[in-house]
Parts: structure tokens; C-alpha cells; sequence
């Protein structure tokens, strides 16, 4: 049984979510020409964006964190949008001196040893380079759903991000079931981790399948207190770590 078969399900009000969509995606693209990226995370929301964003020509750029950590699976996945899509998909990597230096001095699984040193990993793995990705942009695009997590119920379709940009979520009222029920529709590729279980996908050490009746991101952090989970890339921190230089932001 795959994602597909598990999750797709037909709801009332399906297409006007797929309209509303495209048209938050289009006010994206028309309000901030040569300005707007798509952060994507490569999981199933985002690859329905990426397929909207590249059906419709619109002018969003494509960018991805390479965290060094992803799945094998994850990775492939960029050259597949890259051919099914014709699409370029700008991909950022973190510094690896700050890679080398960080593992030297708190080793590979430093993220179980405490939140600190997985907030430190996450900054530097993903805000970091995330900080690049949006440098020269005014608007940036994700794939956060209100049904996600607590952390994400009130998710707006737009917002601003602490550095004042605006940040567009277009599937912020969609439902797993819609995700999945438009991707067999337009036969989506998507990463086949998502058909063992991982319904949210991030770096290896720090994803596990779940259970029967889990949370939808129960398989992220999974040692972690509820509240601790985000890496950071969408939460308003008070204090940030100085990897954490500017962002909120994908994933
Ligand atoms: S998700 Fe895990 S491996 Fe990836 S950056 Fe965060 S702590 Fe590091």
C-alpha cells in the first residue's frame, strides 16, 4: 500500500483550495517579480506547490536546503523535479568548515544530547543557508498546513517573517487527504519515504516513521517535548543562537 492509496481521499471544497492556491501563489509572483522563492522542504505539500508553481509558468524561483543529513531519498528527488519539471532547483548547503568544526566538537549525534545542541545543528544546517537562499528576495513561499501541528494551527496564508518579508502559505487549509488526492490527480512524483510511514520528512537522524493513530509530526524530534518541535525555520524565537542569524523560515 502506498501514500497514495492510504491518503488520497476527494473532500467538498477541494477545488476552490487548488483556486485559492494558485491565486496566493500568483499574488506572490505579481507582487514580488524576480523577488519570490519557493523554500522547499521537497515533502508532499511542497511538491504539490513546485507542480502548481510549474503548470501555471509562474515566475517562482525553486530553492532547497541540503542539509548534508538528508535521506538518500530526499536527495534524489531534487533531480527529479529538475526533469519532470524542466524546472533549476537553486540548492543551498551549509559552511563545512562550521560542519567540520561542529562535529569535531560535539560529534555526529550531538542533536540527542540536548534541544541546544539540535537548535545549533538545525542553525547551522538550515538557517543558515536559508539566510542566503532569501537574502536577495522579499517573499518566500512554504508549504505549512494549520493542520500540520499545534505550532501551526493558526498558520496564515500570508504573514510577515521577522526580517519583514512576506511569507505565503498556500496550503494553509488544506488537508492531508487533499494533499495526497491532488498529487494522484496530476501524478506528482514524491519522495517514497512518504509511502513508509514518514508523512513529514526532514534529515535522517531526526526522522522515524510513526504508528497507527501518531501525530502527523511525531516522527520528527521524536525525543523532544512537543513544544520544542520546529527547527526554527518557522518559529519567532526570542533568542537566537548566532547561527540562527535571521531566519524563520522551510520544513
Ligand atoms: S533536523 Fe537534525 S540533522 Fe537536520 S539540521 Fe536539525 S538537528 Fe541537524
Amino acid at each position: 500500500m502506498n501514500a497514495v492509496s492510504l491518503y488520497a481521499k476527494a473532500t467538498a471544497g477541494f477545488d476552490a483550495r487548488v483556486a485559492n492556491t494558485l491565486a496566493v501563489l500568483q499574488r506572490a509572483a505579481a507582487e514580488h517579480p524576480g523577488k519570490v522563492v519557493q523554500a522547499t522542504s521537497l515533502g508532499a505539500e511542497d511538491m504539490v506547490l513546485t507542480d502548481l508553481i510549474a503548470r501555471h509558468h509562474l515566475p517562482i524561483a525553486i530553492g532547497t536546503l541540503e542539509t548534508g543529513k538528508l535521506h538518500a531519498q530526499t536527495v534524489a528527488l531534487i533531480g527529479t523535479i529538475e526533469q519532470h519539471y524542466s524546472l533549476n532547483v537553486e540548492v543551498y548547503r551549509p559552511v563545512s568548515e562550521t560542519v567540520v568544526h561542529f562535529v569535531r566538537e560535539h560529534g555526529e549525534r550531538a542533536m540527542y544530547q540536548s534541544i541546544e545542541l539540535r537548535k545549533a545543528c538545525c542553525g547551522m544546517r538550515k538557517l543558515e543557508p536559508l539566510s542566503r537562499m532569501l537574502a536577495e528576495r522579499s517573499a518566500w513561499v512554504t508549504g505549512m498546513r494549520r493542520e500540520q501541528s499545534n505550532n501551526r494551527g493558526t498558520v496564515e496564508f500570508s504573514e510577515t517573517d521577522d526580517k519583514g518579508r512576506a511569507k505565503f502559505n498556500p496550503l494553509a487549509d488544506w488537508t492531508w487527504a487533499d494533499v495526497w488526492h491532488y498529487i494522484e490527480l496530476h501524478q506528482v512524483p514524491y519522495n517514497p519515504l512518504h509511502d513508509e510511514f514518514m508523512p513529514s520528512i526532514g534529515c535522517e537522524p531526526c526522522t522515524r516513521a510513526i504508528a497507527v493513530g501518531e501525530d502527523f509530526r511525531a516522527g520528527r524530534w521524536w525525543w523532544e517535548d512537543e513544544g520544542a518541535k520546529e527547527c526554527g525555520l518557522h518559529v519567532h524565537e526570542p533568542e537566537q543562537t548566532t547561527a540562527q542569524v535571521s531566519m524563520i523560515g522551510p520544513a
